[in-house]
């Protein structure tokens, strides 16, 4: 039946390649003559991860490898062209341990360029969930757009006993096709729940209900596959735009994880290797041994490379220090900090600018 007939085109993207516009991709059927014209038309982007994986036996729950592609992961559940025509591009279809910023620049590109079209509604993002909230937030970041971001993965490859992705998949596309979900920011969908790519942050290395933004809170959830939300759109304190039109490549920011007897040497060794900017995981609200942050102080009077001190703790707040040397990173856990950095000095933002940027994301006294 027409109305049912899944349109997909596929563009095999390899990792490496430079970055995309969706002019230069495959042809694909034109989306200007939609399957069904009373349906939203809905763009999935595949990136890999466990919600592409396949394992040898329906019970294997780890060592499993990536490798089905965007038009397999709809394959699983056809009920969802039943509410939405979805389009898919395989951008990638990797582990997110492997996802890197050329990755994120194509699809930061893609999704501009996609949601800019007036018959697009949303799109949904699937991606591994080991670094999923990286690319989460740095389309938060970096979309020009009010219409739904959906990012999506499972915690059980989908040859496995009550594998997860399908439903996932299911509620994102839904989350992606809504009108309530407009002006939200990128959201992150897994396990009935929805959660702003700002503040989530996956918790447990297997359990499925691993996504939770604990202090801030979840935006949403559903209910029979159906998305409520909790508040009306709201913007976190602090989010910034930035326009990545021109920008192929991104500065190298590192992050150090702080402990008993932290190498001091690591901040010198960092810098030496390039970095343009370096993150602390630090030590309770941002911190580190006195030699460890004599080292960095040290680091910093020599070069002046910009370093932003966060939590290694799960959730927290780092204070600012006026007086200091050190950036501190608010609510943003270390991966996050990193990629508001990345951002920041990719922008041509100065010292101050940075320490401005991220003080937008304290709380008001
Ligand atoms: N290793 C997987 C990843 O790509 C894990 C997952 O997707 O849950 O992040």
């Amino acid at each position: 039946m027409l109305s049912f007939k899944l349109v997909l085109s596929f563009v095999i993207a390899a990792t490496a390649s430079p970055i995309l516009h969706l002019s230069q991709l495959l042809p694909r059927q034109d989306i200007e003559t939609p399957i069904n014209g009373s349906l939203p038309n809905v763009t999935i982007f595949a990136t890999g991860g466990t919600i592409a994986s396949q394992g040898t036996s329906n019970t294997q729950t780890t060592g499993y490898s990536v490798g089905l592609g965007v038009q397999q992961l709809v394959d699983a559940v056809p009920e969802i062209l039943s509410f939405a025509n979805i389009r898919g591009y395989q951008v990638s279809n990797v582990d997110s341990g492997s996802v890197n910023q050329t990755i994120s620049l194509k699809l930061a590109r893609l999704i501009n360029e996609e949601l800019a079209r007036d018959d697009i509604s949303g799109v949904v993002i699937t991606h591994g969930t080991d670094t999923l909230e990286e690319t989460a937030f740095f389309l938060d970041l970096t979309i020009n757009s009010t219409k739904p971001v959906v990012v999506v993965g499972a915690m059980r490859p989908a040859t496995a006993l009550s594998a997860d992705g399908p439903l996932n998949l299911y509620q994102a596309v839904t989350l992606a096709a809504s009108p309530n979900a407009v002006g939200r920011g990128a959201m992150i969908s897994l396990n009935d729940r929805i959660g702003s790519a700002f503040y989530t942050t996956k918790n447990n290395a297997n359990s499925l209900d691993t996504f939770f933004s604990t202090e801030a809170g979840q935006l949403g959830f559903f209910i029979n596959q159906v998305p409520y939300f909790y508040y009306e759109p709201a913007v976190p304190i602090g989010k910034t735009h930035f326009d990545l039109s021109g920008a192929d490549s991104l500065p190298l920011i590192d992050i150090l994880y702080a402990h008993q007897d932290m190498d001091p040497e690591l901040f010198n060794s960092t810098v030496e290797h390039g970095a343009s900017g370096i993150v602390l995981a630090g030590v309770g609200a941002g911190g580190m041994s006195r030699v460890a942050a004599a080292a960095a102080e040290a680091v910093y009077n020599a070069t002046a490379i910009p370093m932003v001190a966060s939590h290694r703790s799960p959730d927290g707040f780092v204070p600012a220090d006026e007086d200091a040397f050190i950036v501190a990173s608010g609510f943003l856990n270390p991966q996050k900090a990193r990629i508001l950095l990345q951002l920041a000095i990719q922008a041509g933002y100065d010292n101050d600018d940075i320490k401005n940027l991220f003080a937008r994301g304290y709380p008001s006294p």
